[in-house]
């Protein structure tokens, strides 16, 4: 009938509106956010799939917003991208890792990398290197216990200078990842161009694991292309004892996970931190 139409109409401009009403808040106060320190860091372990010992720490930046309270980041990172402002958000976000870290080594728990995701836009920032380097300087960490992490997608744009790039970056004396493996379009052998240290095979396989045999192929066959690549390689996503006992079992050296833990704010980890592997 006319009236259902109409309320159907209704319904859906009042949803277009919330969603058009979000979007725009999130854009206006974007511009306060940083100033209003209202960005805090999460961390989320990774851990050795042998031992059981905590390997590395990855920050994860969420906004916390005065109103709509906590703000992921697929929300605002590619608004802030599109602006540029995300250089000196990943600059803050960098130091703040890094002093973290210096923080826990300084209290006693037992040394561990901090990783820190950068956006290609900061990776193609004249100032970049520079940044990283003026960090480590006045944090005080040692560049052995930062990793950084970049998506496959950095690795279509300018090869040249991309080399470059990370060939000064780990003159600095820290590692690479590259993250979101297999969600991209390069393939393992063209990553052996390019000094990573490790791979972080995306989630979405990880959670296919045992219930979608190419998920489960993807896995193990990234897993072994990758050892003999002599890369390390990171699971994402394990939230079940049936992935961790896949992934052990294919020789996986690292996992992260809501299974081990979820993101957490820095006071809320006590150390020190393992978790029994054993099966
Ligand atoms: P990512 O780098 O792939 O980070 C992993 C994401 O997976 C995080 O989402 C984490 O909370 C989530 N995750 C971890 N374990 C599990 C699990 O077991 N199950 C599920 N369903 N999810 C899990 P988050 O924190 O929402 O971050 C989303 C993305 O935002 C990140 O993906 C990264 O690309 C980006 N991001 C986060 N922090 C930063 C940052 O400081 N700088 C930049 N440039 N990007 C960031
Ligand atoms: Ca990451
Ligand atoms: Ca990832
Ligand atoms: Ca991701």
């Amino acid at each position: 009938t006319k009236k259902y139409g109409r309320n159907n109409y209704t319904i859906y401009t009042e949803e277009l509106d919330q969603k058009t009403t979000y979007k725009l808040t999130i854009e206006q106060d974007l511009k306060s956010a940083s100033q209003n320190q209202e960005f805090v860091l999460h961390y989320q372990p990774i851990t050795n799939l042998k031992t059981g010992e905590l390997s590395a720490m990855e920050a994860l930046v969420r906004w916390n917003h005065p109103e709509l309270g906590i703000v992921p980041p697929d929300h605002f990172i590619p608004i802030l991208e599109e602006s540029g402002q995300i250089v000196s958000l990943g600059k803050w976000v960098l130091e703040t890792a890094c002093a973290q870290n210096k923080t826990w080594q300084d209290e006693g728990a037992p040394p561990f990398k901090i990783c820190v995701n950068i956006s290609p836009i900061q990776l193609q920032h004249p100032n970049f290197i520079p940044m990283v380097k003026s960090v480590l300087e006045t944090t005080g960490l040692d560049a052995k216990w930062l990793e950084l992490e970049v998506t496959e997608s950095i690795l279509i744009e300018d090869m040249k200078r991309l080399k470059e790039c990370l060939t000064n970056l780990k003159e600095l004396g820290l590692s690479m990842s590259i993250d979101d493996f297999g969600t991209g379009y390069t393939s393992l052998s063209y990553l052996q161009q390019f000094s990573f240290d490790r791979v972080k095979i995306d989630r979405s396989f990880i959670q296919g694991i045992n219930t979608d045999s190419n998920s489960t192929a993807i896995t193990s066959t990234i897993i072994s292309l990758a050892h003999k690549l002599k890369m390390e390689v990171v699971a994402e996503g394990i939230e079940d004892e049936t992935q961790l006992a896949y992934l052990q079992e294919e020789n996986c050296d690292e996992g992260q996970g809501y299974y081990f833990s979820r993101p957490l704010p820095a006071e809320l980890h006590a150390f020190p931190l393992s978790h029994n592997t054993a099966n």
